[in-house]
């Protein structure tokens, strides 16, 4: 007889056979639903599940895609999403650009990396 803690369907059981030729009952916490995407629901790829401490030790690169919303949204929303930010972003500075000095402008620019997504798209002809 089991112990009474796993008498319930918290923990998830695996027959063995030990050496002596016994079958034994291991029990083991079970593990965390799949990750999906935070917008349509998708199944995430390169998003590794299992219990925290075995997230812990894996390395940044491994526990989720290295690119913004990586490990949030999946790539079909995330492409939606970076368009809609960098034609909201130039919609910004159109109506802005009287206001703002050229330097000032220029600076902008260099600095918002988005802007620099959106102008490869421009180019592109997406
Ligand atoms: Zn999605």
């Amino acid at each position: 007889m089991s112990a009474p803690r796993f008498r319930t369907g918290t923990f998830k059981r695996r027959e063995k056979r030990v050496p002596g030729g016994r079958r034994v009952v291991h029990y083991s916490k079970k593990k965390p639903s799949k990750h999906v995407c935070a917008k349509c629901g998708k199944v995430l790829d390169a998003v590794p599940r299992g219990r925290p401490y075995e997230i812990r030790k894996l390395s940044k690169n491994q526990r989720r895609p290295n690119r913004p919303y990586g490990g949030m949204y999946c790539t079909n929303c995330t492409k939606q999403l970076l368009k809609e930010e960098a034609r909201s972003l130039w919609l910004l500075l159109s109506v802005d650009s009287q206001v703002l000095e050229h330097q000032q402008q220029q600076k902008i620019y260099q600095n918002i990396w988005i802007f620099h997504i959106f102008r490869r798209e421009m180019y592109s002809g997406n």
